[in-house]
């Protein structure tokens, strides 16, 4: 029997596809041009062997999709996930395509990961078998190739590790150019000041263009997260800033509930000791996963795994916004019954673009040896995103529709155009 996250991994796939073809419908764009970003360029699978702890050789499953390049070198995220599959990663890679398009960057779209659950190895275990899947990889990733960066259950950590392989296996005269093969290093490796909070940071400057579009006021507003790991943390962190309440969280032990609000630092340091998990957190009511989307608040955040929203449970919303820190939370069932509620849904290649943005900002400094200041590095985060949300809301009314078709058509004449320009070989 197909088990309910198997169904959610093939429903991405189904759903960035109809997606893409709402958008090129009402674009009209290029037949042959949608013949080509219809499909992927090419599906990398590799079969590994990891020693363990114990002397035991395991095998072990990874994936790369690199669905388009015409813009730049691949971009995207690696996960560690027992979700990891190729049509997930396929999925995952298309929608970074969009969304480095979107954000006007020099990249096009990859993504994947390992098929496992990283809390059942080792740190030691971990670290041969990040290393063993970047030696699989070989030349198919490259600071001009293909990028990786974190995703779910990835850090920076498992960044400088990929790095520090990939250089290791380049002659001594090439090894330092190399190490920028990811981005998402820690910052004593040529990790990027704030790369840590870009994404969040991000989905939180979006939520502020949507606030001055709507005029409402954020302070004082109440929010609930799905995830605490990266995106969540940071996103419920700046949200806090601006004023508003954090008042349940979920993520994969469970929901948690204060309707006094949360203290998300108090909440994070609890995660640090807890390996990654809200559970048994003490200032908190826990309560039923399924009650979870249909919290009384005024924002929504998910920011954990994809189809988390879906005809199901869409119903039951009663928050005005849907902010994407996730990729693919809402399928597009779901999202209908939203749209036709009223509900806003700012889509995930807007909203977490953050990351890709900070992704890129690594990348820059790195090739010029130089080095950003935080400050600098979250200003032109908030600059692209604000001028992304602006073109995504002014495209969505030029062609009469939702913002997340917007969003894609703006991703989409930037990909025609460059195909327009340069034609294709032969
Ligand atoms: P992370 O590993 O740091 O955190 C993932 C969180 O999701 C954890 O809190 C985990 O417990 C929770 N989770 C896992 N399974 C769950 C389930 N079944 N139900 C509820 N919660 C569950 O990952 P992250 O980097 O924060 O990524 C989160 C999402 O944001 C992913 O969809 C990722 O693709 C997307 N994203 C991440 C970045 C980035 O820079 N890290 C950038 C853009 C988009």
């Amino acid at each position: 029997m197909e088990k309910v996250e198997d169904k959610k991994k093939t429903g991405m796939y189904v759903n960035v596809m109809k997606q893409f073809n709402q958008a090129a419908d009402i674009m009209n764009l290029d037949p042959g041009i949608r013949k080509i970003l219809g499909s992927t360029n090419s599906e990398i699978s590799v079969h590994f062997p990891v020693k363990m702890d114990d002397g035991r050789i395991e095998v072990f499953n990874g994936y790369r999709v690199q669905h388009n390049n015409a813009l730049g070198p691949y971009k995207g995220g690696l996960r560690f996930h027992p979700t990891v599959d190729i049509e997930a990663a396929r999925a995952l890679a298309i929608w970074m395509t969009w969304k480095s398009a979107l954000a006007g960057l020099p990249y096009g779209g990859g993504k994947g990961g390992v098929t496992i659950d990283p809390r059942l190895y080792s740190l030691g275990e971990l670290e041969r078998i990040t290393r063993r899947f970047t030696f699989a990889l070989g030349e198919n990733i490259g600071p001009d190739v293909d990028i990786p960066a974190p995703d779910v259950n990835t850090n920076p950590q498992i960044m400088a590790w990929i790095a520090d392989t990939f250089a290791s296996t380049k002659s001594a005269s090439t090894r330092m150019l190399n190490l920028h093969v990811v981005t998402g290093k820690p910052v004593g490796s040529g990790g990027l000041k704030g790369r840590d909070r870009a994404t969040g940071y991000g989905v939180v400057a979006s939520i502020k263009s949507w606030a001055k579009l709507k005029n409402v006021d954020i302070a004082g507003k109440t929010f609930i997260v799905q995830g605490f790991g990266n995106v969540g943390f940071w996103a419920s962190h700046f949200m806090l800033e601006l004023g508003a309440k954090l008042i349940a969280v979920q993520d994969a032990s469970g929901t948690i509930y204060n309707k006094d609000g949360f203290d998300t630092e108090k909440l994070h340091n609890h995660v640090g000791n807890n390996k990654g998990m809200i559970s048994g957190y003490p200032e908190s009511e826990k309560i039923d996963n399924d009650k979870f989307f249909g919290l009384d608040c005024d924002i929504i955040i998910p920011a954990a795994l994809g189809n988390q929203i879906t005809a199901l449970n869409a119903d039951s919303i009663k928050a005005s916004l849907i902010a994407e820190g996730a990729n693919g939370p809402i399928d597009v069932d779901g999202e209908k019954i939203l749209l036709e509620r009223g509900v806003d849904v700012i889509p995930d290649i807007l909203c977490n673009a953050g990351g890709v943005t900070g992704s890129y900002y690594e990348w820059l400094q790195n090739k010029r040896s130089e080095n950003y200041n935080i400050s600098t590095v979250l200003h032109m985060i908030e600059e692209k995103l604000t001028e992304s949300f602006e073109k995504t809301v002014d495209t969505a009314d030029k062609y009469k529709t939702d913002w997340r078709t917007g969003a894609y058509i703006v991703a989409l004449e930037r990909i025609e155009q460059t195909y327009k320009e340069r034609g294709v070989f032969p």
